[in-house]
């Protein structure tokens, strides 16, 4: 399982900046839809799947959800049928924007439109034996992908070589699965900071009781509103960041993380001779339809 798609990422350099080095981890060379992180996420939950026999994968996201289009084609290359349950029941009336035909069209996933009342019991035991009674013979993976399973394929993201180039490690951040992966892969020494793609202090409180390590850190102060939200500001640092570095990001999270850190550097709060190592969670497939 996934052995066939090579995830030897590179490192590239980006810049020097206040005298502050900074490189990033290219994931999101791995695949244009198994993309970046999602590739780490999938991987042990459908070798999980496989190996207990089931048929179907059924997953939750958003119209624009990178995790809904990796799932989708990860779920049709390794022969599953895969089912997304999809917030917002408006949408069933209208044409697919490019990440759901995406899943549809070209992956087969089975699509179903949910009012956000139900969609808020994605995570509810009741609804969930609802859903195993409505499709038969399900592996439900959770919303962005992150369970257990996800969190050991994090694990894999950096190898210990890598980690030991840096003192500081840049993660943008969902549900946090991801950012905990590194955490736990990384020595202390290396500090781990997320950049929160969503407003507000609950992901980091909900992560404190997910590890017991301290080496890291969220930060809300450059989710520009909230998940989803842009400025000008934001998509105009994106295309200069894209002209100057050669690299693409999207506004939804890489731009933020690249906006915030560059925001950092700039007020001069890190020393000297840092090394800073950012991660491309890649996510790229959604930008058409985002700016
Ligand atoms: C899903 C996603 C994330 C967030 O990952 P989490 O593990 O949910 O925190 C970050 N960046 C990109 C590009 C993503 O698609």
């Amino acid at each position: 399982m996934f052995q066939d798609i090579k995830n030897n990422t590179p490192i590239e350099h980006v810049t020097i900046k206040n005298g502050v080095h900074v490189d990033i981890k290219r994931l999101d060379q791995i695949h244009p839809y198994i993309s970046g992180n999602k590739f780490y996420k999938l991987k042990y939950n459908l070798i999980e799947a496989k190996q207990q026999g089931y048929s179907q994968i059924l997953t939750f996201g958003g119209a624009y959800s990178n995790h809904i289009a990796a799932t989708a084609y990860a779920a049709k290359y390794y022969n599953f049928k895969s089912i997304g349950i999809i917030r917002g029941e408006e949408l069933a009336n209208q044409p697919l924007n490019h990440t759901l035909s995406f899943a549809h069209d070209a992956c087969q996933m089975q699509l179903s439109f949910v009012s956000r009342s139900e969609y808020k019991m994605r995570d509810q035991y009741n609804y969930l034996e609802q859903l195993k009674a409505q499709y038969p013979n399900i592996y439900i993976i959770p919303e962005g992908g992150t369970n257990a399973f996800a969190i050991e394929g994090c694990k894999e993201i950096l190898k210990p070589s890598e980690t030991s180039q840096y003192d500081i490690i840049c993660c943008a951040v969902g549900t946090g699965g991801t950012l905990l992966g590194l955490i736990q892969s990384t020595p202390p020494s290396c500090k781990i900071l997320g950049f929160s793609a969503l407003k507000g202090d609950f992901l980091a409180k909900d992560l404190k009781k997910l590890t017991t390590k301290t080496h890291w850190h969220i930060t809300d102060e450059y989710c520009f509103g909230g998940y989803a939200k842009t400025s000008p500001e934001l998509i105009s640092f994106i295309k200069w960041f894209e002209t100057a570095y050669g690299m693409p990001l999207e506004p939804i999270y890489t731009g933020k993380m690249c906006y915030g850190i560059f925001d950092l550097i700039n007020q001069s709060i890190f020393p000297q001779g840092t090394k800073i190592l950012l991660i491309h969670t890649g996510g790229l497939q959604g930008k058409s339809s985002l700016m």
